[in-house]
């Protein structure tokens, strides 16, 4: 399984970390842990037409907006 590595703003903390995720996700939402602040970052992945991981989206994970 290849996995591929997407730059992550952590809407929390503020800082951008790498995360790697795999290449063909079953899932385009999904939930993982800032590895700086711990706090819960809802993630929507991003794929191209043929299932592969462009890219993500990131928003809250507290249920809180941004706007
Ligand atoms: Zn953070």
């Amino acid at each position: 399984m290849n996995t591929v590595k997407v730059n992550l703003h952590c809407p929390h903390c503020g800082k951008r970390f790498d995360l790697e995720l795999e290449e063909n996700a079953n899932e385009d939402d999904l939930i993982e842990e800032c590895p700086l602040c711990g706090s819960p970052i809802d993630i929507r992945l991003v794929l191209s037409p043929d299932g592969k991981v462009a890219g993500a989206e990131i928003q809250r994970g507290d249920g809180v907006e941004d706007d």
